[in-house]
């Protein structure tokens, strides 16, 4: 007997025969994506957002294949998640969207890495290191207009050549962020738009940055001078309202423990429910809650209605969820798939066709942004591409 040989690395270290859940990642689709997104972004530079582990695809096999694909320049959240990328590219420019903490400045500079600056604090805290350090280190600076969440206003943005703490640094980046940019006809865009244009010629010769995914594809084209999308390429649809222009990256399989068949008028998992309204034949797979897919999606109701609730392919066909999806395991109505296409051990797909990462998000009541950045370390990790 062969003895299936376990490592503990974060990603992908679960034999995939010992997995509940597989994950197929396909990192010449994540290389395509960001050329779909360059190619759009109207002769910009375009940057790649890998925060969160690359929305959930794993930062150590994404940051690679992007660089291979011609990508420079990285966004993270987290100063943690900056040192990750720093230690697969050496040579790429790597900014920390959520502001400096204090004292964090040192960390900054043995890294090489670039805080986005979001406050008068924190541009005086960066200011007086680099004073501290006699060098002008780099950094960029976040104008709010009208997220209210990180940022300088947009009044306190068009003072800032006032200000004499600029010396002391190298403003590489002014940047903000768009509201509701998959929304192709809210207004708010236009108003961002021209509110950042403004904060942008009171800063002449300072590289801008607007667009997310979304905001690439917007009609009036906000591309400045640098890109900067996340979840268009991992596959998600930055253009809702049509056809999504990605390919998907992320594939979910998950195993089937058992078949049984529940009797009418009894019910399916736990606080039942769930009821059989006839005797219906009931696949339990392993994967739950615990491995980030959404209790949210759990199907409560009776067999024969039409639930807005999780679904997976089974033999291609499309079955929903019965009952509520518990930690580490989801019950699936597999009454229409021909008895014999369907035993223990086989996969059913979770994310994958028809089922793509916005569809599962929608379903769960969420965006797909949430159903990619769940993605759990119990799955078996299974990458392919990415040479280039
Ligand atoms: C997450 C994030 C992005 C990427 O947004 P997507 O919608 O995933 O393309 C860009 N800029 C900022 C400031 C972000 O926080």
């Amino acid at each position: 007997m062969t003895q299936l040989s376990f490592q503990t690395n974060a990603e992908g270290g679960i034999p995939e025969q010992a997995a509940g859940g597989i994950l197929h990642i396909d990192l010449d689709a994540l290389a395509a994506n960001w050329r779909i997104l360059r190619d759009n972004a109207g002769g910009a530079e375009t940057a790649a957002v890998v925060k969160a582990n690359a929305y959930g695809i794993g930062i150590e096999k994404a940051v690679p294949a992007l660089g291979k694909a011609g990508c420079r320049t990285f966004f993270v959240a987290h100063l943690s998640e900056a040192i990750r990328v720093r230690a697969v590219a050496p040579d790429a420019t790597i900014y920390v969207l959520n502001g400096l903490f204090p004292g964090t400045c040192p960390t900054y500079a043995a890294f090489d890495l670039r805080p986005v600056l979001g406050s008068f604090e924190e541009i005086e805290e960066w200011a007086g290191f680099c004073r501290a350090q006699n060098r002008r280190l780099k950094a960029a600076i976040h104008v709010d207009t009208g997220m209210n969440r990180l940022g300088l206003t947009v009044p306190q943005g068009l003072t800032l050549t006032d200000r004499a703490e600029l010396g002391d640094f190298e403003t590489a980046l002014v940047m903000s962020h768009f509201v509701s940019a998959e929304e192709s006809d809210n207004p708010l865009n236009r108003q961002q738009i021209e509110a950042f244009q403004a904060v942008r010629v009171s800063l002449p010769g300072i590289p801008a940055s607007l667009a997310n995914s979304s905001g690439i594809f917007l009609k009036d084209k906000p591309h400045f001078d640098l890109a900067r999308p996340g979840y268009a390429l991992y596959g998600g649809n930055p253009t809702p309202d049509r056809d999504n222009p990605m390919r998907p990256v992320a594939g979910l399989e998950a195993r089937i423990v058992q078949l049984r068949w529940v009797e009418a008028h009894h019910t399916v998992g736990y606080n039942g429910r769930w009821l059989a309204q006839d005797r219906r034949r009931i696949a339990t797979i392993s994967v739950g809650y615990a491995d980030g897919y959404p209790r949210a999606s759990s199907a409560r109701g009776s067999s024969g209605e039409e639930l807005l609730a999780g679904m997976a392919l089974v033999a291609g066909r499309p079955c929903s969820f019965a009952g509520n999806v518990s930690m580490d395991l989801i019950t699936v109505d597999v009454t229409d798939v021909p008895e014999a296409q369907v035993k223990r051990g086989d996969t059913v797909i979770l994310i994958g066709g028809d089922l793509t990462i916005d569809e599962v998000g929608r379903r769960a009541g969420t965006i797909g942004y949430e159903i990619l950045t769940n993605l759990g370390p119990r799955y078996a990790r299974l990458y392919r591409g990415g040479e280039g």
